[in-house]
C-alpha cells in the first residue's frame, strides 16, 4: 500500500470528482485541468507507473486499458476525438507515483507535447 495523493483517494480518504468507477478503475477529474475535460483513469491493482505493467497480471492490464476507452466512451468523447497520456519518469515529468491515464479533451490539441 503506497501513500500517493491517488492512494488516498482511492481509499477514500481525501475527496475527488468522480466521473466512473467499477471492480478495476477508479477515474476523476484532474483538479489542475489543462483542458475542457480533463480526467484522470487509476487502476485499483496498485502500480506505480507504466513501467510496472510488464509484469502485471494481463487481465489487470487489459482492463485498466479497455476503461480507459470506456471512460472516454461515457464522456461522450467519441466524436470530438481526445488524447491519452501516461507520464513516465522524471522526464515525463510524472507526478504522482501511483499509475494514471490522462484523459485530455474539448479543444484542439497541440501536438508534438511541450
Ligand atoms: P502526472 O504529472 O502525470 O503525475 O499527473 C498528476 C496529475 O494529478 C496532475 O495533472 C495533477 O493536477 C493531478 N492531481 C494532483 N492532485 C490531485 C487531486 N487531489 N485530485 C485530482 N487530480 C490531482
Amino acid at each position: 500500500m503506497g501513500d500517493t495523493i491517488f492512494d488516498k483517494i482511492l481509499a477514500g480518504s481525501i475527496p475527488a470528482d468522480v466521473v466512473y468507477e467499477d471492480d478495476a478503475v477508479l477515474a476523476f477529474r484532474d483538479v489542475a485541468p489543462q483542458a475542457p475535460v480533463h480526467v484522470l483513469v487509476i487502476p485499483k491493482h496498485r502500480m506505480e507507473s507504466l513501467d510496472d505493467a510488464p509484469e502485471a497480471p494481463d487481465a489487470v492490464v487489459a482492463a485498466f486499458l479497455k476503461n480507459v476507452a470506456h471512460v472516454a466512451r461515457c464522456l461522450d468523447l467519441l466524436e470530438s476525438g481526445y488524447r491519452v497520456v501516461f507520464n513516465t519518469g522524471a522526464d515525463a515529468q510524472q507526478s504522482v507515483q501511483y499509475l494514471h491515464a490522462h484523459i485530455l479533451a474539448g479543444r484542439p490539441l497541440g501536438w508534438p507535447p511541450g
